[in-house]
């Protein structure tokens, strides 16, 4: 089995790498040939870390199963730590045997925001020239270095709860006072906050935007208003998923701002050219992404290739 540690994920993948991996993933969704299950989310106590599990089945042939392990700290950046941590398990489909374990925090980090990316360029209207990113921590670096790997020329603007100048600077981009400020003129948004209310109503966005909402993973929790979902073309990353965990719908539901009706479209069917999409330059679209296991999948295949390929990591006897 191979171990691969987050410095070496980053070795061998980058935003442009994790970009195509995580495309391949969602068309490799649409073509059928993966068996998703349902991921558990488990709460052992308020001083305890959660712990989620995502497994997924590749079926294609020689194709892997993966389980990647997630533990989320609740007090983790203040001890300067990324608050997802764990491993991603590869292991042969049909013996069982390890293949892999690769650190999960490095590769969460990138197939979220490679997953927005590839969002965005299926959605926007045009290239972008003004990109906000709302929050300020790892997804906000990484969804920083996405969009720059995707739209180099285009600026971006940054609000964080705290310490947002600090934040805009490391990550060379210009600060925001406001979410208000930040949005003005923004073509696409992205959300990446722990916010469990909302950060953004339809009065901060203008007509063509495109936003991808990243932060809230339960149904309790969002960073979108209701009344912004209402008047958006709502895309998930799974809609089943959507069904169970996604606060955006679930909150707009119940307060009857949206109907029990109001479609979400999958991205693979965008993708793969099963649905149109955006249709009309107005539309503000909205990818509210929960992150799935298809992702981590796609991602840590690109990885152990690159990884076996270049000669990186440590390889461990696990059998008898
Ligand atoms: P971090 O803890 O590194 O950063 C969180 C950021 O959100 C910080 O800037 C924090 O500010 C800010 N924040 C927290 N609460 C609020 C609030 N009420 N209003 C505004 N800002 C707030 O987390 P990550 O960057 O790793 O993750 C960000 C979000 O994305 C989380 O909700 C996480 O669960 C989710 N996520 C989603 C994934 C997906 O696939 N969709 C994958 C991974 C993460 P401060 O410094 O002031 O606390």
């Amino acid at each position: 089995m191979l171990i691969l540690t987050a410095k070496d994920v980053r070795s061998v993948v980058d935003s442009k790498k994790a970009f195509d991996a995580v495309h391949a993933g969602f068309l490799q969704i649409a073509a059928g040939n993966i068996l998703p299950f349902e991921r558990h989310q488990l709460n052992a106590g308020t001083d305890r870390a959660l712990m989620g599990l995502m497994p997924v089945s590749d079926n294609e042939e020689d194709g892997p199963w993966a389980l990647k392990v997630v533990l989320v700290g609740r007090e983790n950046r203040a001890q300067g730590l990324d608050s997802h941590q764990g491993f991603l398990l590869l292991a042969d489909g049909r013996t069982g045997e390890p293949i892999a374990l690769i650190e999960a925090s490095s590769i969460t980090a990138l197939r979220t925001a490679a997953a927005s990316a590839v969002a965005t360029k299926a959605l926007v209207v045009s290239e972008p020239k003004r990109i906000a990113i709302l929050g300020g921590g790892t997804q906000a670096r990484s969804h920083a270095d996405a969009m720059r790997s995707l739209y180099p020329a285009a600026e971006l603007v940054v609000w964080a709860r705290s310490n947002g100048i600090e934040i805009a600077e490391t990550l060379g981009a210009t600060y925001a006072a406001t979410v208000a400020d930040a949005v003005k003129n923004a073509e696409v948004i992205c959300t990446v906050t722990g916010a469990n209310t909302p950060i953004l109503y339809a009065g901060h966005v203008s007509p063509g935007t495109h936003i991808n909402a990243v932060g809230a993973s339960r149904p309790t929790a969002r960073e979108i208003a209701g009344d912004l979902v209402a008047i958006s073309k709502l895309v998930v990353d799974s809609r089943a998923q959507a069904e169970t965990e996604c606060g955006e719908l679930l909150l707009a539901r119940s307060e009857n701002a949206i109907p029990v009706d109001h479609p979400a479209i999958e991205l693979h069917s965008i993708l793969s050219n099963s649905h149109p999409g955006r249709v009309n330059e107005q539309d503000i679209t909205l990818f509210k992404s929960l992150g799935i296991a298809a992702e981590d999948l796609a991602l840590g295949k690109e990885v152990l290739k690159q990884a076996r390929e270049l000669g990186i990591g440590v390889s461990v006897e696990t059998g008898n």
